[in-house]
């Protein structure tokens, strides 16, 4: 990509921060268009929950707006009212549902679509229409199989057939949302689908979505009128030996050097004994940060079930080493040398030369939370193709 950029800076000063976000909106539109090129002729909107998986709506939202998106999810009213300030015409769906009658009218008057997930929420709904005199959008969310959110198939139909009738809300988008989508040969994905198309028949040809980002790679039948990707967008892989863009680049900056004897110990409980002479980099970006405690390197405990994690630097993966600590996380650099790094580099924690997804593994968990777990800490920086517009945060 050499065409022109902008960058936008956000959170701590570069000088001032113990660790640096990149973040590359270019990346994520990237990331958009290739899932929307699969998608096709079906729809792709933007999942935005969370903050945008971490990474800022301000920011996200224009972006996949500039690629082409004009339909946001997210979880909670709030982030709705992010997303309208981010991309005023957009069409936006909560997905955690409707709260109760409290919420309805803060739904009606900010234009948020409420995400159906209840038959109280339902009737609720309904009787907020009724007295408003106006059949406000909702979407339907029927149960298939995760046993999450969602209504019951059978509570499904006999709204549709009823709702034909009465025309007491204004049911726009009928989904559901599979729970082994990244296991392509699971059987429930079929099951899931089945009584999904079964519950549509019902809704004729109202527009449905059922996918994820896994999901929207199991091929034509499962993609409906409109697919809801979020981590492969944000770079995540959706599916083992799909890779995705990088879009964040998480590092830390080196604090201190510290030359340190075979047999002395690093960091908490002591539970790293050197093997040898060592060159150990304190960086200083620790679980506060939203780096995860269970990326720990050797001798700690729960080592055992995960392997612990690494950090790139120089061209090489250096291992952590001891316990990663509230504010600092120590490597072992001795395989670079005493001139191979010094006070003041960052150390890769993921990013294009550490797959976020293995970053993930080595702590055992997952893309999406060490996304969006992300702290407030960081200097950020977003680079997009679009120069960025004014934000309030
Ligand atoms: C979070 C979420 C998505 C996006 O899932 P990814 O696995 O990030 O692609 C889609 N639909 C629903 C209902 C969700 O909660």
């Amino acid at each position: 990509m050499d065409e022109a950029f902008h960058i936008r800076e956000a959170g701590t000063k570069p000088h001032l921060a113990g660790g640096r976000l990149t973040i590359d909106l270019r990346s994520l539109q990237a990331n958009y268009r290739a899932l929307a090129k699969v998608a096709a002729p079906a729809g792709v909107a933007g999942v935005v929950k969370a903050d945008a998986y971490g990474i800022g709506i301000a920011d996200v939202v224009p972006a996949l707006a500039a690629a082409g998106c004009d339909t946001f999810f997210v979880a909670l009213p709030e982030e709705g009212f992010a997303v309208r300030r981010a991309a005023p015409q957009s069409r936006i769906f909560v997905l955690n549902g409707l709260f109760g009658l409290d919420a309805a009218e803060t739904y009606a008057r900010s234009q948020l679509i409420p995400v159906i997930n209840t038959a109280i929420d339902l009737t609720i709904w309904e009787r907020f229409c009724g007295r408003q005199g106006a059949a406000h959008p909702c979407a339907i969310h029927v149960d298939t199989g995760m046993n999450r959110l969602g209504i019951t198939p059978a509570e499904a139909i006999a709204f549709a057939d009823e709702n034909m009738l009465t025309r007491a809300v204004n049911p726009v988008l009928l989904m559901s949302h599979l729970a082994c989508a990244d296991q392509r040969d699971d059987p429930k994905n079929r099951k899931q689908l089945e009584i999904f198309r079964n519950v549509g028949r019902a809704f004729g040809e109202m527009e449905a979505s059922l996918v994820n980002s896994s999901g929207l790679l199991l091929g034509r039948d499962f993609h409906f009128g409109l697919t809801r990707p979020g981590i492969a967008v944000y770079g995540g892989s959706p599916a083992p030996g799909v890779t995705m863009r990088t879009v964040v680049t998480a590092e830390a900056r080196v604090a201190q050097i510290r030359y340190v004897k075979a047999g002395e110990t690093i960091s908490y409980g002591a539970t790293s004994v050197l093997q040898r002479d060592s060159i150990i980099a304190v960086a200083a970006v620790g679980y506060a940060d939203g780096f995860p405690r269970a990326a720990s390197g050797s001798g700690v405990p729960i080592r055992q079930l995960f392997p612990g994690g690494n950090g790139f630097v120089n061209g090489r993966r250096v291992p952590i080493i001891g316990r990663v600590t509230m504010d600092l996380t120590m490597f072992d650099v001795t395989d670079l040398g005493a001139d191979g790094i010094a006070t003041g580099d960052h150390i890769e924690l993921f990013g294009p030369n550490l797959p976020i997804d293995e970053a993930a593994r080595a702590a055992g968990t997952i893309s999406y939370e060490l996304l969006t777990r992300l702290g407030q800490r960081y200097h950020r920086a977003y680079i997009s193709a679009e120069p960025p517009e004014s934000k309030s945060s």
